[in-house]
């Protein structure tokens, strides 16, 4: 049986941004994947946005989404270009409708960044690694946006929102970390994990791993293999966002990211995002669902068509639909609403990390890998930095 230092269930985003930053450092890694390729789960079915800590209101400060949200930000530029990942800064737009959206968004100015300006601020931004937001008229919101609604009447303005390819990130990562001496053993399914005296045995459909540390990155999946070894000490509710894609032509109609506020009674969330390479991505109709749940519920659709319709109203979005899909993410504490990530080792099964990621998860990958590498020193891992790391160098996977 192959014995490893740490092991690595599933390769979404968390999974490959935590197998490069442990490919620094000179110990023996594998990650283990059940797909025949890296991030064809719930990183392939999200809305691409970077999110850069202006929308402070989900970026509670003292929550770990916060955290390692704000902390990524000065990360992504230069991590993009070491491992040649578009990046694109497009700029958000929260739309004002009236008096009580303007009131919301006043609050959401007048705190963001605030928290993480001063030097010894938990998570501390310098200034240098943002522009300010602003508060945008009429005419000055049309002046960027002329195919925009009428109605609206205003925007609070954050000029460093930015999208990606997660997918392609997930690749990019993978191969690095693989370039620098991770092993990959793809369409294997972790199947039963055994806890024994300082190791674990990790059984896929196909094979049988020893590991002496387990970095659980199971995405929707990530209780289930908790639970293997009684290390389930989380719940969250699966919860289904229906998106739909309009073709490149769509965007010479609009340019930025913009969403209204939600609503009492208007539960699902109303948003479009410039898709990387052309064309708008539109949602995010919500459910919450069985995680087994593979159908596309019809009101998806047309509740996405309604947003950029209300976004936008004059244009025949419905002649340019390219397709509709749906990604499935956990969210946890949904009965209070404060989503938060889980990155933690549960205290009765040491050596064990579970991951939990949920919204903005791919916008907080780039410190996952830094905190994960944190936990692993404190429980013992002996981290000694490999001299000959190359942070650009590919190698496929299956290789
Ligand atoms: C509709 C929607 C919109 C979103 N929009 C955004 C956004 O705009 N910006 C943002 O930052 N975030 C967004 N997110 C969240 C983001 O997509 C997630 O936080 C992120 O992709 C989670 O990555 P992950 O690696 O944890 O999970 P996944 O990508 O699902 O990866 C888990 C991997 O584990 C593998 N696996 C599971 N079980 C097993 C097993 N038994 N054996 C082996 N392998 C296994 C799976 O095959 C998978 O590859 C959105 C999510 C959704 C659903």
């Amino acid at each position: 049986m192959e014995e490893y230092d740490v092991t690595i269930i599933g390769s979404g985003i968390a999974g490959a941004t935590v197998a490069r930053e442990l490919s620094k450092y000179k110990i023996s890694v594998l990650v283990i994947e059940k797909n025949s390729d890296v991030g064809l789960e719930m990183t392939s079915t999200n809305m691409t946005l970077v999110c850069q800590g202006g929308d402070s209101l989900t970026f509670r400060p003292g929550t770990l989404h916060a955290e390692l949200n704000v902390k990524s930000i000065p990360l992504w530029p230069k991590l993009t270009k070491e491992l040649g990942v578009p990046f694109k800064r497009i700029g958000g737009l929260g739309l004002i409708r009236d008096k009580a959206d303007y009131l919301k968004f006043l609050k959401m100015y007048s705190r963001a960044f605030k928290s993480s300006l001063k030097p010894d601020a938990p998570y501390y931004i310098s200034e240098k690694d943002f522009q300010p937001l602003q508060f945008l008229d009429r005419r000055s919101l049309r002046e960027l946006e002329p195919n925009i609604n009428p109605k609206v009447i205003g925007a609070l303005y954050d000029p460093n929102l930015a999208v990606t390819d997660p997918i392609k990130l997930t690749k990019a990562l993978a191969e690095n970390a693989r370039a620098n001496g991770v092993d990959f053993l793809l369409e294997n399914e972790v199947k039963h994990v055994e806890r024994k005296e300082g190791y674990f045995v990790i059984n896929t459909d196909k094979t049988s791993v020893k590991s002496k540390f387990v970095v659980n990155a199971a995405g929707i999946n990530v209780d289930r293999i908790a639970e293997m070894v009684k290390a389930r000490n989380f719940t969250y509710v699966p919860t289904k966002g229906v998106l739909t894609d309009f073709d490149e032509e769509t965007s010479e109609i609009f340019r930025h990211q913009a969403f209204y506020l939600p609503r009492l009674g208007e539960p699902h969330v109303k948003a479009v995002v410039p898709i990387i390479y052309g064309g708008l991505r539109v949602g995010i109709y919500l459910d919450f669902v069985m995680r087994s749940d593979k159908n596309l519920p019809p009101q998806g659709l047309q509740h996405n068509l309604n947003v950029i319709k209300e976004i936008v109203p004059d244009y025949p979005f419905e002649k340019h639909i390219k397709r509709t899909f749906f990604g499935i993410m956990p969210l946890t504490n949904a009965e209070t609403g404060w989503h938060d990530f889980i990155i933690d080792i549960p205290e009765h099964v040491p050596n064990w990390i579970n991951i939990v990621l949920g919204p903005a998860g791919v916008s907080a990958s780039p410190m996952l890998g830094e905190k994960v590498v944190e936990l692993l020193s404190m429980s013992g891992l002996y981290l000694e930095p490999k001299p000959n790391f190359d942070p650009s160098a590919k190698r496929g996977v299956r290789e």
